[in-house]
């Protein structure tokens, strides 16, 4: 009898674990330059809720809500910038590794000591860089994870998506910037390993768009048309990277098995090279794991 309750019971956890996907609850912080901008309280508060709201409105609207959502970890403002440095410079700066020690990773840089004081899984730097008003790049994260970087030290995939530097990025503080509802969601997508993808490739002729050797996953790239109808559309990994106005981009990561796209929300969403829900699916744990970076690996 006693063998017999505990199998029903070791049933009933099985069923549980199977039955109830986790959520992945991302924590973010979002972090104002306090060289190059000067919001109110009021203001970054506003800023940091839409940040906030959008991400979670572009994942629960690629189907993805039962699988990473995004919680705000601390809005705060710190010294990022020196002298409006380009958002290529803080990139560079941010995508040296910073030091380990005894196995323990170092603080080095501002965002650094956030992420690890706040265990955020994502890191938003909002700066203007000096040519804040003039540039065309809107956000930019520090890296794309990818098979390239696989190392003694980083021996699989999963292992460079759980990195905590691959979780920080840059916004550039332009009202024009951060009113688009998509930015925050495409950088995002960027620290996840995904590209532009195939199309974006080809509009620009420039395949480090969709670099095939080095994917962490063959679907790691946005889907849309561009160039072929009034009825063109875009996917989030690909924006405005396919010149296509704000209207003509669905708020959706590339999904191949989706007819949810397009003018009148009937048009496929991805293909086997724009597939962005099943990479994010599949690495969503991983993703979660960026803010305990500093404390164990
Ligand atoms: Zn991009």
């Amino acid at each position: 009898m006693k063998v017999f309750k505990l199998c029903f019971l070791l049933f009933l956890i099985l069923i549980c674990n199977t039955a109830n996907a986790v959520v992945q609850t991302l924590r973010v912080a979002v972090v104002f330059d306090t060289f190059s901008t000067n919001y109110t309280a009021i203001e970054r508060t506003n800023i940091t809720n839409n940040i906030i709201n959008n991400l979670n409105a572009s994942f629960n609207g690629s189907g993805l809500g039962s699988y990473i959502n995004f919680t705000l970890a601390i809005n705060t403002t710190d010294s990022i910038s020196v002298a409006g440095d380009t958002l290529d410079y803080l990139k560079f700066k941010y995508s040296v590794n910073p030091s380990l020690a005894g196995g323990i990773k170092a603080v080095r840089l501002t965002l650094h000591k956030i992420q690890k004081n706040y265990t955020a899984d994502v890191v938003i730097g909002i700066v203007k860089p000096s040519n804040w008003l003039t540039t065309s790049i809107c956000g930019t994260s520090v890296n794309i994870p990818n098979t390239s970087q696989i190392t003694n030290t980083f021996p699989t995939v999963a292992s460079l998506l759980k990195k905590g530097d691959d979780g920080i990025l840059f916004l550039n503080a332009r009202d024009t910037c951060l009113s688009r509802v998509y930015l925050t969601a495409h950088e995002v997508g960027h620290t996840f390993g995904l590209h532009h993808g195939v199309s974006v490739a080809i509009y620009n002729n420039d395949w480090s768009h969709y670099p095939t050797s080095i994917l962490i996953g063959t679907g790691a790239g946005g889907y849309g048309k561009a160039g072929t109808s009034s009825y063109d559309y875009g996917t989030i990994m690909t924006a405005f990277n396919l010149g296509l106005s704000e209207a003509k981009k669905d708020n959706r990561f590339s999904d191949k098995t989706a007819y949810k796209c397009g003018t009148f929300d009937n048009q496929i969403c991805g293909d086997t090279s724009s597939d962005a829900v099943s990479i994010i699916k599949a690495n969503a744990q991983y993703y979660n794991q960026r803010g305990a970076w500093y404390t164990y690996w």
